[in-house]
């Protein structure tokens, strides 16, 4: 199902959105080496009830996890790279962590997802591996505009991905989102352009580069939950929500966009 938000459901998505870049940006700083990633997660549920959102994920039970997700935030460390599941691991100076986070408020989702390096460590294929998923995600949204096709959009994110030297693994990409955190159409993150469905105002769209430092084959923990890369290597990955409008896209899920 692909839906098409109203103007009073776009102002809604935005408030979450806000909401989303907010905790997202909070909790960047607050991961230091030495923190758990269960302060993280708890820090994530504070926040989330607090503004009266609901998780998207505390009760997310899809096929592959073995029982409902049970945190609010997921927690990727190093070498797992989505769906990372809060876990007693402390964190370390150097570490690469990715923080992703859905929340629904007022009967819409907003979902986005940071990587950066804890403390004060910058080894730099980590930095790269960084900056090209956030370089990625720039220009998907550069590419997200009326009329426009979900091709683009894979396209333009998998022409920096594998310009960069990375390959690009297709079991797990963007999506569309609005009442719901997962919906149609699918973006992958490499693609064809002038393929797919056609872009329309209203559209709400969460477009998620990621990558593995040298490979693009997955394994996944024995909850069916945390996918780290084969190899061990590490790994990163970003995202935003962003809203099609009449003069192209709008990012939703930035810090400080909340209204007083
Ligand atoms: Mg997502």
């Amino acid at each position: 199902m692909i839906e098409i938000l109203n103007r009073a459901q776009l102002d809604r998505a935005r408030e979450a959105g806000a909401l989303v870049g907010d905790i997202l940006e909070t909790l960047r700083r607050r991961s230091t080496a030495g923190v758990n990633l269960l302060d993280i997660d708890r820090w994530a549920k504070e926040m989330i009830t607090g503004a009266g959102a609901q998780s998207c994920y505390v009760d997310y039970a899809p096929s592959f996890g073995r029982g409902p997700f049970g945190h609010y935030i997921c927690t990727a460390v190093n070498d797992a790279v989505l769906h990372g599941r809060p876990h007693d691991y402390t964190l370390a100076d150097g570490d690469l962590l990715t923080l992703d986070l859905a929340v629904s408020q007022r009967g819409v989702a907003a979902d986005a997802a940071i990587s950066f390096l804890v403390g004060k460590a910058r080894p730099a294929d980590g930095v790269a591996m960084i900056e090209t998923t956030e370089r990625a995600l720039a220009a998907g949204i550069a590419a997200a505009r009326p009329g426009a096709r979900i091709g683009d959009l894979s396209h333009a994110i998998g022409t920096v991905l594998g310009e960069a030297g990375y390959l690009v693994n297709t079991e797990f990409g963007g999506h569309g989102i609005g009442s719901t955190m997962h919906q149609d159409p699918h973006i992958a993150n490499i693609g064809r352009p002038g393929r797919g469905y056609k872009l329309r105002p209203g559209l709400l769209l969460a477009l998620e580069p990621w990558i593995m430092a040298d490979t693009d084959m997955l394994v996944t923990d024995a909850d069916g939950w945390t996918l780290r890369s084969a190899t061990g290597c590490r790994t990163a990955h970003s995202e935003h929500t962003i809203a099609i409008t009449d003069d192209g896209a709008e990012i939703l899920t930035l810090p400080g966009q909340a209204r007083p």
